[in-house]
């Protein structure tokens, strides 16, 4: 893992969240981006070097509305930076982790994902993540 990429926060309302959050964080969100393979609509804030990644499901089967009717609003994931994912997944994968991905897919912000299972991880959903080049 290079560096904690950015936290990832299940909301209800992205309009209300983003409202709340700049409150909170004292500055606006950079981007709205919708990942429709992901059924999900994010937003990003960035703090001393850390982004915070709003996420509000697009449809009822979106992994955030599961999520949303089993836990509630909260901590999503935590998105650690790596510098190669391929080698990544697969040493991961070798090392007793369970990998939702065998192959990264794309995300929100440029960046190429794979998601770990949180059986293997604490109950923390992990995501690996790399910049597009
Ligand atoms: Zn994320």
């Amino acid at each position: 893992m290079e560096k904690l990429e950015h936290i990832g926060i299940a909301v209800k309302n992205l309009e209300e969240s983003n409202r709340l959050f700049e409150k909170l964080l004292g500055k606006s969100h950079y981007k709205i981006e919708e990942v429709a393979s992901e059924g999900v609509r994010t937003s990003f804030f960035e703090v001393g070097g850390v982004k915070i990644e709003l996420l509000e499901a697009t449809n009822p089967d979106s992994p955030i509305a599961k999520f949303i009717d089993r836990r509630g609003e909260g901590i999503h994931h935590l998105a650690f930076e790596v510098a190669d994912i391929e080698e990544s997944i697969s040493s991961y994968s070798s090392n007793g982790f369970t990998l939702l991905n065998s192959q990264p897919k794309s995300g929100a912000d440029n960046k190429r994902i794979a998601f770990m299972h949180p059986k293997t991880t604490n109950s923390v959903l992990v995501e690996l993540c790399q910049e597009k080049k």
